[in-house]
């Protein structure tokens, strides 16, 4: 597979050539309620008198006119095709620990995965009896990165390098930040693993938003998740394990559109560039870092290497499974935080970019903010899944796509 580093704008990425036929499948089903949400999503929910014993929930739209768009990002989701690369592997003297290739995930799946490879970490006989103030390496500073050496430092081990290529301003960053499994293209066999994974992960969230987690005080809140239908949330897993059942709700806009939805009340929306800086601020005083790409995993001398690389994995281990798909947001400003103390995802037909693209378009807003924005300068919207999407292929006009989406979702 070829592979070539790219610089561009908020972003610094491997990505790959592969054709991409099949990346963004989310779960056999997410996509096939997109015709019927189209239809929806034209016609709104005026008023249907079968609807009408449903509980009512006013949302204030936010402003969306020009003067209250903050900054456009694009950035990619790195897929690995069948699942997610968690696994162990000996290479002469050293373990190698792979943790990678996440797709439209990372967030949801991070602490978990983490704490997964960990455990197989340490139940592989090459670990166990090594010191604790052994060297060990991870590739990686994105949250994947972090996750795992919090997870490391919790269990004690001392001397962890973390090398990366970049530090600042990576998907991991930029990321929207709702807890859900999507953008995955999972091998059905592996599904209870990865929900597993997600359990573990929606614990450690919760703790953080209920203040009962030691290391992180902020980072993660608990606000109600919207989507058309329980299926397409990729939640229902959780339901019964660590999340509640979605109640069915109407939204209404106070602008006469209102729209049918379902809620998990329980929903967690991870702030995404405030818990990189919290996972910084935590790892700081514990951990080393070095800025430095890594062309051969082998090069590094520790006896354990955590390979945490996303998309540099398809260079990295010559994987051509891994390929990334292309997202959209919009940074929001000058907004009524109040207002946007909920999730909303909702999800279009296929369409073509203009570059002739297949676009797998949704509309989402989360109450994300940017590390040291003012309280005003809340939200961010998405957004596109854009098979084999790279920053030679921008598709720069999915940006205003998106705001007429928004506003046509909304009735303004
Ligand atoms: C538009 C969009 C919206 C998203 N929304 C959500 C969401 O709502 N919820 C959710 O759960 N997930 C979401 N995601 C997915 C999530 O952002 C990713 O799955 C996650 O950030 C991947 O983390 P990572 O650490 O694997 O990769 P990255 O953040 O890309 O980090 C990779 C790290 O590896 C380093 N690296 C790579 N190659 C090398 C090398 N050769 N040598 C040294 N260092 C190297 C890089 O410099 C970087 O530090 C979204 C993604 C996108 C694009």
């Amino acid at each position: 597979m070829k592979s070539k580093k790219i610089v561009q704008k908020r972003y610094l990425l491997e990505t790959g050539s592969k054709k991409l036929s099949d990346l963004v499948n989310r779960r056999k089903f997410l996509y096939t309620v997109a015709a019927s949400s189209m239809a929806f999503y034209v016609s709104g929910c005026r008023g249907r008198s079968a609807d009408a014993a449903l509980e009512v929930r006013k949302i204030i739209p936010p402003r969306l006119d020009t003067a209250y768009l903050g900054e456009k990002i694009l950035c990619y989701r790195p897929l690995r095709r069948g699942v997610p690369n968690m696994s162990i592997v000996t290479e002469g003297n050293t373990l190698f620990a792979h943790n990678y290739g996440h797709g439209g995930s990372g967030w949801t799946l991070a602490p978990g995965c983490s704490k997964y490879v960990v455990d197989l970490v340490e139940a592989s006989p090459k670990v166990k009896g090594m010191a604790k103030d052994a060297e060990v390496s991870v590739v990686g500073g994105g949250v994947i990165g972090l996750f795992t050496t919090y997870e490391l430092v919790k269990r004690g081990y001392t001397n962890i390098t973390v090398y990366a290529d970049s530090f600042d301003r990576l998907t991991s960053h930029n990321a929207g930040g709702l807890l859900a499994p999507v953008s995955m293209s999972n091998n059905p066999k592996i599904q209870p693993l990865i929900d597993q994974v997600g359990f573990d992960a929606y614990r450690f969230y919760a703790s953080v938003a209920q203040g009962k987690q030691e290391d992180f005080r902020s980072g993660a809140v608990i606000v109600p998740a919207y989507f058309e239908d329980r299926e397409s949330s990729g939640l229902e897993p959780y339901v019964g394990k660590v999340m509640q059942p979605a109640k069915d709700v109407m939204l209404d806009f106070g602008n006469g559109t209102k729209r049918k939805m379902i809620s998990y009340d329980d929903g967690i929306f991870m702030d995404t560039a405030k818990m990189m800086q919290g996972l910084h601020d935590f790892l700081g005083s514990k951990v080393k870092f070095v800025q430095k790409k890594i062309d051969k995993l082998t090069d590094i001398s520790s006896p354990l290497v955590f390979n945490c690389t996303g998309l540099g994995s398809a260079k990295l281990m010559n994987d051509s499974d891994v390929a990334p798909v292309q997202g959209h947001l919009i940074m929001l400003r000058d907004q009524i935080p109040a207002n946007l103390q909920s999730m909303i995802l909702v999800y279009f037909a296929k369409g073509k970019t203009a570059s002739g693209q297949e676009v797998k378009r949704s509309f989402y807003i989360f109450p994300k903010q940017l590390s040291g924005s003012s309280a005003n300068d809340v939200g961010v919207i998405g957004g596109t899944f854009i098979e084999g999407g790279t920053p030679d292929t921008p598709n720069i006009e999915e940006f205003q796509i998106l705001v007429d989406n928004a506003k046509k979702f909304y009735g303004i």
